[in-house]
């Protein structure tokens, strides 16, 4: 093995050769397909945008799992926020959100009929918003996995205006993985994990599914030659038949994450099951706002009257769950491209920058990835 996780230079097109070619060695020693997934749009955005998988031999399946936060917002979910524009509230939203398809319209199309929506960056700024507007009740729809949860937990804990609320869609990981691991359906050998969300929760949460699915998992970071070296880690495992546990993202994560910010986490947030788009109802998986925060719960403090109706028929052809589960690729729907593109998106997988749709159609598709 030519490197160690310490010591690399993250996009080195040479250290890159050296890794696939140990990645090649590993899988003709393995002598059968080996199927690993990720569980993070950064990773299919780098994967897909360094052309990786071109590297890797072809019985080596990388395919992504439901590691896009927003494409795993429930439609109910993006219902709610538009039914809350449209009874004369501010929503605020992070960018990605505003186009994602609810059942019979998205965020962008309440604002395009006169609701008022703001597109944020952060928690901090919808607190600012609320501040500068105490006549409105501002509502900030928050999305996203740990690493976007411990921001919303911040600003409630630290006395945010009376009217600043928060309609919670934030998902907890781990659950999910367990939920595809035991998939009929999904034949995964061993996970990529996110460095991201791992710097939140420590690479030391893993243990547990690592020992009761016998699946490796790896924590990887987010350039070329961190998720090589991820993938080679992996294959090593795997060719050795150990449920392993590896941190390669050293530089970022530890064993105890972040327990300032898991603290947070817990302090205002408690988990609940829900559906994640597409994929199931899953355990544990959702967080909402725990009761010392009522007051600023959106989904408590206002009747939310979700207004029915039919979806786009087109919606029913959406293979967006499937992909997320890791067992069709974009190229199975056959929207995509054609009548599902990033400024027409029939799926949410085709709207935020992680999804795996639009990350394939921003880089070619197969066979250009
Ligand atoms: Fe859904 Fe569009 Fe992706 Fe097809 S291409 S799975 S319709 S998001």
């Amino acid at each position: 093995m030519a490197t160690d996780a310490d010591d690399l230079k993250f996009r080195d097109p040479e250290t890159a050769q050296e890794i696939a070619a140990d990645i090649e060695e590993q899988m003709a020693r393995i002598g059968q397909p080996v199927e690993i997934m990720h569980v993070c749009g950064s990773h299919e955005q780098v994967i897909a945008k360094f052309g990786l998988r071109s590297m890797l031999p072809s019985e080596l399946t990388i395919t992504m799992g439901p590691g896009c936060p927003v494409c795993v917002t429930n439609m109910p979910e993006v219902d709610e926020a538009v039914a809350l524009a449209e009874a004369g509230k501010t929503v605020a939203t992070y960018g990605d959100m505003f186009e994602v398809p609810g059942t019979t319209k998205s965020l962008a199309d309440a604002a395009a009929e006169g609701a008022d929506v703001e597109v944020v960056y952060s928690a901090s700024d919808a607190v600012e918003l609320a501040e500068d507007n105490p006549d409105e009740d501002v509502i900030f729809f928050a999305t996203g996995f740990e690493t976007t949860a411990a921001p919303t937990a911040a600003v409630l804990q630290a006395d945010p205006p009376e009217n600043f609320y928060v309609l919670s869609a934030h998902k907890y990981v781990p659950p999910a993985m367990e939920v595809v691991a035991e998939m009929p359906a999904t034949s995964v050998d061993g996970f990529l994990a996110a460095g991201h969300a791992a710097t939140i929760t420590g690479y030391g949460l893993f243990e547990d599914f690592v020992s009761e699915y016998d699946l490796p998992v790896v924590v990887g970071g987010f350039e070329p030659i961190d998720v090589l070296f991820g993938i080679r880690k992996l294959l090593s495992f795997i060719e050795n038949d150990e449920d392993g546990l590896a941190n390669a993202y050293p530089r970022c994560v530890s064993r105890e994450g972040n327990e300032a910010a898991m603290d947070a986490i817990d302090d205002v947030f408690e988990l609940t099951a829900g559906e994640w788009r597409g994929i199931a109802d899953i355990p544990d998986a959702n967080f909402e706002l725990s009761e010392e925060y009522a007051d600023h719960a959106a989904r408590q403090q206002f009747d939310i009257g979700v207004v029915d109706g039919d979806a786009d028929p087109l919606t029913e052809e959406c293979i967006c769950g499937d992909i997320m589960a890791g067992t069709a690729s974009p190229d199975g729907c056959d929207l995509f491209g054609e009548e599902c593109t990033p400024t027409n998106p029939v799926g949410a997988c085709m709207v935020s920058d992680e999804g795996t749709c639009k990350i394939w159609h921003e880089y070619g598709g197969r066979p250009d990835l």
